[in-house]
């Protein structure tokens, strides 16, 4: 049972992997592994092709950038076909989830870029004969490694970041969905982007591990907290700087005063789109018990009415790494065990030829239970009673992941103070997992559920290197902390400390 098949390899010794459609089990083709000198080769053309990239003003990436939304509008049936083969999710939903935000994170920074990395000039609050400047220079040569959910819009969106801060990428999509991440390269190879400025190199996790030793100057990866805490190691034994978008468990508060109609649509949409398999996806709701009965009800209502498929109009797609099956069914699994009650779904789907697991509704949980406390990746929403609000915030922040959550409430003050109290990256009220979809926003996680943030201006600067230049003022033949070191110099710094940090006039002016 696997999408993706390790083959024999041929006369010429190199692996290869044969890939299978999670949805109807057709046969997709084979890739060929680039193994540690492919990596190395593709890092050095990308090292000698990043000066001249860097130095391109930001109009002329921009161009290459706008070109390649052009292509991508024009060729979009042709992406979408390929993506749908090789996770086997609606094509609506890939379409709105993948090449909407595709096209929207292009355009945003081949806009915005200047503007966010343009030089800034900071007056000083006490060395007035100072002038500072900070500029964000280029990295250099970026790797990205991505996992297979979103095959294509997670390698395209850290990859525009970098080349429009002015890298050179070389990309290592998943080995489960390589095809759809070899379109990012497909697509800049149609805008003509110059030689050497962004590879894929395509493999499996020992290809992955040959970039992070290839000497690339950051790592941006997103994946599972197993391989990020891998990735974090390497980099740091290397000392490169990396991002880590990792795992999450979300959780969903319902509040009493909450909108339950919107409240049990947005919980059916943020555990099941995708079939769960987002890292943002809502993992565990937590409702007020005064509302819990008419809420649970609307959610199984809502959950009764999706339609599971491969073809045509349908909601629920593929789960597109069949191994995660394993974990679905020992997380129900576990907590049927333990007295959870079985509210929809709860098996894999007979009547499919893939791997499908049915939109799974539990009550009766405990926090203990492993679907409240491990991420499960799929299609499972396990919805636990609460006394009040407080007793909900308490338990969603006992958590080791902290990527994203949800607040429902019509009363604004309590949206807002329970998003902030929040133990995570990102928190969103009354919707749910619609940040890394607000292009602004910056994205990530506390504690297991990564370091660093992409997106918005945080993200694109987080692919250079914040410089600050102080350049002095005035000139003259020395300062006054220069050598040499007098007792008299030594008072008038005491009284200089005096007058500054010991007056209120001074404090007002320092
Ligand atoms: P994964 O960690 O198994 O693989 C991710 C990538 O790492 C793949 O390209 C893989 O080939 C590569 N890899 C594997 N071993 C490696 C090694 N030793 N060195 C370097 N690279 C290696 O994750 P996955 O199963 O592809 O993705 C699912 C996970 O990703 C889930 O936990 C999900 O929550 C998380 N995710 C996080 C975000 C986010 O933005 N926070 C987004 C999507 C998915």
């Amino acid at each position: 049972m696997a999408v993706v098949e390790r083959v024999e390899a041929g006369s010429d010794g190199r692996r290869r992997l044969r890939l299978k459609n999670p949805a109807s089990l057709a046969l997709l083709g084979e890739i060929e592994v680039c193994d540690a000198e492919d990596v190395r080769a593709a890092v050095e053309r990308a090292r000698k092709a990043q000066p001249e990239w860097a130095a391109s003003s930001f109009e002329e990436r921009s161009r290459y950038v706008e070109r390649a939304v052009r292509i991508l509008l024009d060729r979009q049936d042709e992406f979408l076909d390929r993506i749908v083969a090789e996770t086997g999710k609606p094509a609506a939903e890939a379409l709105t989830t993948e090449l909407v935000t595709a096209c929207d994170a292009m355009q945003f920074y081949a806009k915005r870029a200047k503007r966010i990395l343009s030089d800034r000039v900071l007056p000083l609050h006490l060395l007035k004969t100072k002038k500072l400047r900070i500029v964000y220079r280029p990295m250099g040569v970026v790797g990205i490694i991505t996992p297979w959910n979103f095959p294509f819009l997670l390698s395209l969106n850290p990859t525009v970041q970098a080349l429009m801060a002015g890298n050179a990428v070389v990309l290592k999509p998943s080995e489960v969905t390589p095809l759809s991440g070899r379109l990012v390269g497909d697509l800049f190879e149609a805008a003509g982007l110059p030689e050497g400025v962004l590879s894929v190199v395509m493999g499996d996790g020992e290809t992955g591990a040959a970039l992070l030793e290839s000497g690339v100057d950051k790592i941006s990866f997103t994946g599972s907290v197993e391989t990020g805490r891998r990735v974090a190691e390497i980099c740091g034994r290397n000392l490169v700087p990396c991002t880590l978008e990792l795992g999450g468990k979300d959780p969903m508060i319902v509040c009493a005063d909450a909108d339950l109609d919107r409240a049990a649509r947005g919980a059916v949409f943020g555990a099941f789109s995708n079939s769960g398999q987002v890292c943002t996806s809502t993992e565990r709701v937590y409702v007020v018990e005064d509302v819990a009965d008419e809420f649970t009800r609307k959610v199984v209502k809502e959950t009764a009415a999706l339609r599971q498929g491969a073809e045509g109009e349908f909601d629920i797609g593929a789960i597109i790494r069949p191994e995660q099956l394993d974990v679905i069914e020992a997380h129900v699994g576990d907590a049927l065990e333990r007295g959870a009650l079985l509210l929809a779904g709860g098996r894999r789907n007979p009547d499919q030829p893939g791997y499908f697991y049915e939109p799974t509704v539990l009550t009766n949980v405990t926090h203990d239970m492993r679907v409240m406390r491990d991420e499960t990746f799929g299609p499972v929403l396990p919805i636990m009673r609460v006394r009040d609000e407080d007793e909900a915030l308490a338990l969603a922040n006992d958590s080791r992941y902290g990527l994203n959550a949800n607040v429902w409430t019509k009363n604004k003050r309590r949206g807002a103070r329970l998003a902030r109290a929040l133990d995570t990256g990102c928190a969103v009220v009354n919707d749910c997992m619609v940040t890394y979809g607000v292009t602004e926003s910056p994205f990530g996680g506390t504690k297991e559920s990564g370091i660093g943030r992409v997106n918005g201006d945080l993200g694109l600067k987080g692919f250079c290197h914040t410089k600050s230049i102080v350049v002095d003022r005035l000139g003259g033949k020395s300062e006054p902390t220069w050598f040499p070191y007098t007792a008299r110099k030594a008072r008038t710094f005491k009284r200089v400390m005096r007058v500054v940090w010991g007056s209120s006039l001074g404090r007002l002016l320092s």
